[in-house]
């Protein structure tokens, strides 16, 4: 079939009420994590989910089959940290057969790379995005707190030795945390075809993460600046993909390209193309706002493809909009950990 051909055969997304097209879902596989980030995990008083009550990889596999029957194309898995599931090789094998799946990725924090990169590749897997906070070890060890910069950095070479790429690092800056460690990471990018993005702190739930990622925000337009006082103008690029949330810019003589995610300063909710599947079966309608409908009692319940796409269908309908994190306000009562990155 030519690719003409094929376009033409592609279903169309699905539409939520303000018209925004919804064809990427965010699957959290999990909600534990090896590292424990001053702006999204705390160190104690977490409760993690009973095993029995996360989807098995079948049932993940009926969710994305059922996304893809009704125009979903992108799937990104994310958790809590997903190579911490113990089938994760399963899990990417089976999403990646699925005909109509244009685009499955991977969020970690690449310290265990080096052992699943290459089978993550081999069964299927094409693109990851590496969370690397700082190039500095100390600063590195306030921020994400468990994990060493050797750790993931031998996950980065890892991924790139298996044939990744564009490697994708993310970093979160926080104020008197890491926002020296900006321009060390932007100039990775001056000899190397690697993206690096900054993303703006978003306060999620309440205690003292939210607290911290509320007080340490550092708008982008700061760290541009900094990033420019070292490196020169940055020049735009133009977006390839509208819903992509990072605006992106390559510095004179760049190879690779830096990236803001600017959430709380720049919010991008008209173009957000997302729904989100919390670990224990939950469509997530919006990051930055609780509602949830729940698939997992109707696949338990026996319910088939089918079923499960008119929940995803209802979800997609009743995604919000807009946030008011500009204004100091935060999710309340519920935390990254529990719906997943
Ligand atoms: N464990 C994986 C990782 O570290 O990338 C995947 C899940 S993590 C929750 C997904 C992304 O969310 C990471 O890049 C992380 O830095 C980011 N993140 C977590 N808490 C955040 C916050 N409060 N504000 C902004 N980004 C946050």
């Amino acid at each position: 079939m030519t690719s003409l051909a094929r376009l033409s055969k592609m279903r169309p997304m699905p539409r939520d009420g303000f018209g925004r097209e919804i064809d990427y879902l965010r699957i959290s596989l999990t909600d534990h994590c090896n590292l424990r980030c001053v702006y999204c995990m705390p160190t104690t008083g977490l409760s993690f989910l009973p095993s029995e009550a996360l989807l098995r990889a079948d049932e993940i596999e009926l969710v994305a089959r059922a996304a893809i029957s009704v125009g979903f194309r992108k799937i990104r898995l994310t958790g809590g940290e997903p190579t911490l599931r113990a089938d994760l090789v399963d899990i990417v094998a089976r999403l990646s057969a699925i005909p109509g799946l244009r685009d499955l990725a991977l969020t970690t924090n690449a310290v265990l790379l080096p052992k699943l990169a290459e089978p993550l590749r081999r069964a299927g897997l094409r693109r990851l995005n590496v969370h690397l906070d700082s190039l500095d070890r100390e600063r590195l060890a306030r921020v994400m707190r468990w994990g060493t910069l050797d750790e993931i950095w031998a996950g980065i070479e890892a991924a790139q030795a298996t044939g990744f790429a564009p490697i994708k690092l993310n970093a979160v800056v926080v104020r008197d945390f890491n926002e020296d460690d900006v321009v060390p990471l932007a100039a990775l990018t001056l000899d190397r075809p690697w993206h690096v993005r900054f993303v703006e702190t978003m306060p999620f739930g309440g205690g003292d993460t939210a607290r911290t990622a509320r007080d340490g925000l550092v708008p982008s337009a700061e760290l541009r600046r900094r990033i420019e006082a070292v490196l020169g103008p940055l020049q735009p690029l133009e977006a390839f993909d509208p819903s992509d949330e990072s605006r992106n810019y390559r510095a004179a003589h760049g190879n690779g390209v830096i990236g803001f995610i600017s959430p709380v300063t720049e919010a991008y909710c008209g173009t957000c193309n997302r729904m989100r599947l919390t670990a224990d079966g939950r469509f997530h309608l919006c990051l930055l706002n609780d509602d949830e409908l729940d698939v997992r009692a109707t696949i338990r319940g026996g319910g088939d493809m089918a079923a499960v796409a008119a929940i995803l269908l209802r979800a997609v309908h009743h995604k919000p909009t807009g946030h008011r994190l500009a204004a100091g306000h935060t999710t309340a009562d519920r935390q990254m950990f529990q719906i997943g990155g």
